[in-house]
């Protein structure tokens, strides 16, 4: 059989030894030392202010929804993972599609104004295969109609734009851990927030809507990180630049080979 994509596992020493640390406090889940150690290097090694690391990238998308109050339409991809659409349909909003460009699969921003209605609240597009949107005139878009952004940026990890994590755009940012993605911890995904607000209020919805006194303030859902993900998202995060330069040496290879049949 020939994979077309292949889970990345670190050697079994380092998850051992994460795992005999755990094993002697006890400490297995809920926001636990592992798993603050994890936001706290994937916020230094993103470069972004705030980051909650949850259970996997759908409940991210829907959390990142929920945490910015969207409702009515939302501008989307029809070109995307199922989740981005079904994040949508969940949180009972309606996904209004827009056709995507030709060269980066991305969502044709030239056309998000001609379905911009009334109800429109926010758009929520996908960096598709880590080639970044048009981030700039999106913003733009946004900005003059007061709508909120969120970027799906499960395939878009390590993808920089002039020099800067291009998850720093939107008001929102969802990642996906999953095994498949270029980064993981076996399953996972987080949220990137632009305001500490909407941040602080995702970190309540992931623990049962629960606040520093576990007093449960509005409707949650439980989406926190075990410990042992967590302990997976630490070893692979070691090995993060060879498991890119790998990743783009493979993608080097298949442009070469397939540049005859373009
Ligand atoms: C993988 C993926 C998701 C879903 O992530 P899970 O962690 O599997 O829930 C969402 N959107 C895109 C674009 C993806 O590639």
């Amino acid at each position: 059989m020939i994979n077309v994509t292949k889970a990345f596992l670190p050697p079994l020493d380092d998850y051992v030894q994460y795992l005999e640390g755990l094993w002697a406090s006890g400490w297995i889940t809920n926001n636990g030392v592992l798993v603050q150690e994890l936001e706290s290097k994937l916020r230094e090694y993103l470069d972004v202010p705030h980051i909650q690391y949850m259970s996997n990238g759908t409940v991210a998308l829907q959390v990142a929804l929920k945490a910015l109050d969207i409702t009515g339409e939302v501008i989307t991809t029809p070109f995307s993972y199922v989740a981005t659409t079904t994040s949508i349909l969940w949180e009972k909003c309606k996904p209004v599609f827009v056709d995507i460009e030709d060269k980066t699969f991305c969502i044709d921003a030239d056309k998000i104004e001609a379905a911009i209605t009334k109800k429109t609240t926010a758009i929520l597009a996908t960096h598709v295969y880590g080639n970044p949107c048009d981030v700039e005139f999106i913003e733009k878009i946004a900005k003059k109609y007061n709508l909120k952004v969120i970027y799906d940026a499960a395939h878009a990890f390590a993808s920089n734009l002039d020099g800067q994590s291009v998850l720093q755009q939107g008001d929102a940012a969802t990642l996906s851990l999953h095994a498949t993605k270029l980064f993981h911890s076996v399953e996972g995904g987080a949220v990137i927030f632009k305001h500490k607000a909407d941040y602080l209020k995702a970190k309540q919805l992931i623990n049962f809507g629960f606040n520093a006194q576990q007093f449960p303030e509005f409707v949650g859902i439980n989406a926190k990180m075990s410990e042992m993900h967590a302990a997976m998202g630490l070893c692979v995060l070691e090995h993060i630049e060879h498991i890119t330069s790998w990743r783009r040496k493979l993608a080097k290879r298949y442009t070469e080979l397939l540049e005859p049949v373009k």
